[in-house]
């Protein structure tokens, strides 16, 4: 056999060191309900959520059953809320994976037992904190600390993203509520507050997934940048989870919103760009009307 098709063959595994943690027909694609760093009100989600009761949950790759607990946690326990929880290690990828929400029958699975892909050891349920049926999915690197975006290890076989995200909303946080705005209208404000928008992605036009975005990034009019996020990674520093650029939860997210700048008074012209893993992806100008509030002069 020739170099390069020894290549060819080891390449995807070369790219994509794990498989998908539940089997699927190569022809269809997988239904992803949520994506890597998307907003949980106060904390960034950490995985992939892949919905389904009952499906077979397999590991990624060979490893070994690190920790493994059933049923609800309590508060302070890790990992809170996972309910039924497998997480495995793999050596030669320094990682560990994840899965949550598993039924809870995993009496056969005790610590330090090796386990493989082709072996499902578990099914999807709804144990612990979740609204439906799901399996949450995360990989974590042990030499980065940090979670890693599953996507970008995973084959992209049962993937797809042909949709354009949306600005659902743009909003104002202000210091006791958001407001919701009407870009199209003039306005005044009072102080300094940052700039919000609630953005979506989809897989399709008409599909039911209601995904985060991979990456968004907001300009001021001559090119400087107000706000720059990418969800490859999560890093865990200084006993609190980041994105790469060292930006806490507070700093990306207010509630369910996006912060796209933290003082819309001096930045009413912005260019926003934000897009899917690999979809197609959306530029917006942003033009506000938008006049400060003079407050009476105090004697
Ligand atoms: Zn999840």
């Amino acid at each position: 056999m020739k170099f390069w098709m020894i290549l060819f063959l080891i390449l995807p595994y070369i790219l994509y060191p794990f498989e998908w943690p539940v089997k699927q027909n190569k022809t269809k694609s997988l239904i992803i309900s949520s994506t890597f760093g998307e907003s949980r009100l106060d904390h960034f989600h950490n995985g992939l959520d892949i919905p389904g009761e009952n499906r077979k949950v397999y590991p990624v790759a060979k490893g070994k059953v690190v920790w493994q607990t059933k049923g609800n946690r309590r508060y302070g326990e890790i990992p809170f809320g996972g309910g039924t929880t497998m997480i495995l290690y793999h050596p030669k990828e320094k990682m560990l994976s994840g899965y949550m929400h598993l039924k809870p029958s995993l009496d056969n699975w005790e610590n330090n037992r090796f386990v493989n892909p082709n072996v499902a050891m578990g099914r999807s349920g709804k144990s612990g904190h979740s609204g439906g049926a799901h399996l949450h999915f995360f990989l974590f690197s042990l030499l980065e600390k940090a979670m890693l975006n599953p996507l970008l290890a995973l084959p992209e076989d049962f993937y797809r993203n042909e949709s354009k995200p949306k600005i659902k909303e743009y909003a104002i946080l202000l210091p006791d509520r958001v407001s919701i705005l009407n870009p199209e209208k003039p306005f005044s404000l009072s102080g300094n507050y940052p700039l919000l928008a609630r953005v979506v992605d989809s897989a399709t036009a008409t599909s039911k997934e209601r995904w985060g975005i991979y990456f968004l990034k907001v300009e001021t009019d001559t090119g400087s940048s107000l706000q720059s996020l990418l969800f490859q990674k999560i890093l865990y520093r200084n006993f609190r989870w980041q994105t790469e650029n060292l930006q806490v939860f507070e700093q990306v997210y207010a509630g369910p919103y996006y912060i796209l700048a933290y003082d819309l008074l001096k930045h009413p012209n912005l260019k926003i760009t934000a897009g899917g893993y690999k979809g197609p992806s959306l530029t917006e100008g942003l033009h506000l009307q938008v006049t400060p509030l003079k407050t009476q002069a105090s004697p």
